[in-house]
């Protein structure tokens, strides 16, 4: 294998099915293929290559990583983004967002140590704010950041949410028809335009689909990943400690279970259902908690 080099390094900024888009210190792109039969890599991972004729590479080690994330597809679960510091969660004042979904998002980033920031989209919809605002008003009493904007107008997304972004790796989620798209073009109006212009760099063919893809964001910066389609992490890998850790506002009660192992659910002297018979937890919270363990155990996923 290469001599540890930093003119090898780089971080995966795409992924095509069977090879990778490698963009490495000096800011070349080369297409990568793993090497050997290892396991998968993903779009935000830091990598060790041996660079290829003109533009290729393989993919020689993956540096120790920060997380690794999962989304769920279709019953499956697959591995897709790595080194994530935030996770952007995009819902709409229109049409109404799921709160199972969004649940599931935050647990999904706070079993990964993934900071969770809400963007309330479509503000413009001046008469459902309200309603909207209501709905998320559970969520911010657990301290998450919510950023009010709309996607229509890129000079406020600009004001905003960039000084939020920079400096850091987001990640973009959204249900579909909260204005992900919309929003991704406002802050990087050449979006579509760049990944074009590197497929066709690099010769990947018009065939090739490029499923999740890092972006570099202009002045403040940082990095954002998109994947299209993403709005659930693939939750089923966890362990029961991460799954709880999906949950910041059990971590208190959790102090006077009277079992170190307790599952929360009907051991005698939790302290988490005490909470909730105090009204101290929120109900649907719980409820997401139990439905979450569940499908863990039971080695299935609904999403
Ligand atoms: P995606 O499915 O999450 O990618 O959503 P899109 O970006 O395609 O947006 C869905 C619809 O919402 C489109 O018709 C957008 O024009 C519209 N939309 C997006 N952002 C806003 C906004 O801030 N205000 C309003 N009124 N409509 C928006
Ligand atoms: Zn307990």
């Amino acid at each position: 294998s290469a001599p540890a080099n930093a003119a090898n390094e780089g971080r995966i900024i795409a992924a095509h099915g069977r090879h990778y888009t490698v963009e490495l210190a000096d800011g070349s792109l080369r297409k990568c293929f793993p090497r050997g039969k290892k396991a998968g890599a993903a779009v935000g991972d830091r990598v060790r290559i041996t660079p290829q004729g003109q533009d290729e590479g393989a993919i020689d080690a993956i540096l120790p990583r920060r997380n690794l994330l999962y989304r769920s597809d279709e019953m499956r679960s697959k591995q897709f983004a790595s080194n994530v510091d935030q996770l952007l969660i995009v819902v709409a004042v229109q049409p109404t967002f799921s709160d199972d979904l969004t649940g599931r998002a935050l647990a999904g980033a706070w079993s990964a140590g993934i900071a969770p920031l809400i963007i309330l989209n479509k503000t413009d919809l001046v008469d459902a704010l309200p309603a909207a605002r209501a709905r998320l008003a559970p969520i911010a009493a657990l301290g998450v950041d919510i950023v009010e904007l709309s996607a229509l107008e890129p000079e406020k997304v600009h004001t905003v949410l960039a000084p939020r972004l920079a400096g850091r790796t987001n990640l973009l989620l959204g249900q579909s028809g909260m204005g992900k798209s919309t929003l991704l073009n406002a802050l990087i109006p050449d979006a579509l335009a760049a990944t074009r212009e590197h497929s066709t760099a690099l010769d990947m063919g018009k065939h090739t689909t490029t499923s999740t893809r890092l972006y570099h964001l202009p002045a403040p910066g940082g990095d954002l990943i998109d994947s299209p389609g993403f709005q659930a992490f693939g939750l089923q890998h966890l362990t029961r400690e991460d799954i709880i850790r999906g949950f910041p506002e059990f971590t208190l009660p959790i102090e006077s279970c009277r079992f170190y192992n307790c599952t929360h659910r009907h051991e005698p002297g939790c302290g988490v259902v005490a909470a909730l018979q105090a009204g101290k937890i929120d109900p649907a919270r719980y409820a997401l908690y139990q439905r979450i363990l569940e499908e863990n155990l039971a080695g299935q996923q609904r999403y």
